[in-house]
């Protein structure tokens, strides 16, 4: 188990359901609600920081906050060096 603080910030009052964010995860984070018509973010500690959903949504609903202390993150900028 991976301890992290990663946060990913969702305004959902401004999201118009266009599913981008959600093709765009090549992880499991981001998983659809049919119900809702919104992206939920669900395993926000296997984030590989792309920023590909924040960069993504147009209507600026994403943000993603990653946690530079965590150990997940240095692996991932371990994996590039
Ligand atoms: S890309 Fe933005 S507007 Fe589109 S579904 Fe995702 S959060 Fe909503
Ligand atoms: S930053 Fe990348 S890996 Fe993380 S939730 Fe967004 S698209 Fe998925």
């Amino acid at each position: 188990m991976i301890d992290t603080k990663h946060r990913i910030i969702f305004d959902a009052e401004k999201c118009v359901g266009c599913k981008l964010c959600y093709k765009a995860c090549f992880v499991d984070v981001i998983r659809w609600d049919e119900e809702k018509k919104q992206p939920v973010f669900k395993y926000v500690e296997d984030c590989e920081h792309c920023f590909w959903c924040e960069a993504i949504c147009n209507k600026g609903c994403i943000q993603v906050l990653p946690d530079y202390e965590s150990e997940k993150l240095l692996q991932t900028f371990d994996r590039y060096l």
